[in-house]
């Protein structure tokens, strides 16, 4: 176990509000008031992000991601789900500990869908030159 405030709330040291919890995940809402059932899901093994994620680790993590995500829309009453996460201090990511916000959303909030981006730097090719796996 890690001390990061996430294997905190795991090992109950923490309260938190709990919507969900199976033998490899936990699911429960963020301790921020931004945005109406923001929700973190998290594996309970310690990992800091995607980027050192097993991968059987990282399918029980998605596999609760649409569980969530289909019970706000199906059972909540919500119509859709933003899914968002960080990874690395430069991406935002503040908790090390993987986790992946979901925001409940209907029609209308209001709510940006992702950031305002302000332009590229690059030509498209060069960034696919410099990207591209294949
Ligand atoms: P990140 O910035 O790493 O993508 O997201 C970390 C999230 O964890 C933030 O949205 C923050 O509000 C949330 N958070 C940090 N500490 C706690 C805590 O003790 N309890 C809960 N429920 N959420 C927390």
């Amino acid at each position: 176990m890690s001390d990061d405030v996430f294997c905190r709330i795991i090992s109950g040291e923490l309260p938190c509000r709990k919507i969900y919890e199976d033998e490899h995940t936990l699911v429960f809402l963020d301790a921020a008031d931004d945005v109406d059932g923001h929700t973190l899901v998290i594996p309970k093994k310690h990992v800091k992000n995607i980027l050192d994620c097993d991968k059987e680790t990282l399918a029980h993590v998605i596999e609760t991601v649409q569980k969530v995500a289909k019970h706000y829309v199906d059972d909540c009453g919500w119509g859709g789900v933003d899914v968002m996460n960080a990874n690395e201090p430069c991406a935002g990511q503040t908790v090390f500990h993987l986790h992946f916000h979901l925001v409940p959303r209907k029609a209308d909030d209001g709510l940006p869908s992702f950031p305002k981006y302000t332009g590229t730097k690059l030509s498209k090719d060069e960034l696919w030159q410099s990207l591209k796996m294949v």
